[in-house]
């Protein structure tokens, strides 16, 4: 992927983040930008609620995408910081977004994070961060 189209992603999920913030519980926002095969770019953000399971960036913005018919993704950007802080920081997907993120897209989907203070871009194939995966078949 070019240059110019990771910076794009990472600066939609820098935007999202500080805009309409649901993290009441732990002031950590992340936001998240995922990119389809057709250039289309879906953003999320993490939404806190008082129940038990708060819905991470990540599958906020491939719930975006798979509900409006999206089926083919290529990578997605995932920045996160306090929200009292400056900088963006480098951020992963939790265990549970990379179960889900590896049902919804192939082993070449890549994983850009971005840490702002020293304007490193880091990228991985969510293949690499979760190499086995649960599936309902029988072996
Ligand atoms: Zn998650």
């Amino acid at each position: 992927m070019d240059d110019k189209k990771i910076i794009e992603l990472i600066n939609k999920a820098k935007d999202i983040a500080t805009k309409n913030c649901c993290c009441k519980y732990s002031n950590f926002t992340v936001g998240a930008s995922l990119l389809t095969s057709d250039g289309i770019i879906y953003t999320g953000f993490n939404v806190e609620n008082d129940g038990i399971e708060s819905i991470c960036a990540e599958r906020t913005a491939m719930c975006k995408a798979l509900t409006e018919g999206e089926k083919d993704f290529v990578a997605i950007a995932i920045v996160a910081k306090k929200l009292n802080d400056t900088h963006f920081t480098k951020v992963l997907p939790c265990g549970y977004c990379r179960q889900f993120l590896s049902e919804y897209t192939n082993s070449n989907f890549l994983i850009y994070t971005y840490d702002e203070k020293t304007k490193k871009v880091y990228s991985y194939k969510l293949k690499d961060l979760l190499p086995e995966t649960f599936r309902f078949e029988e072996s």
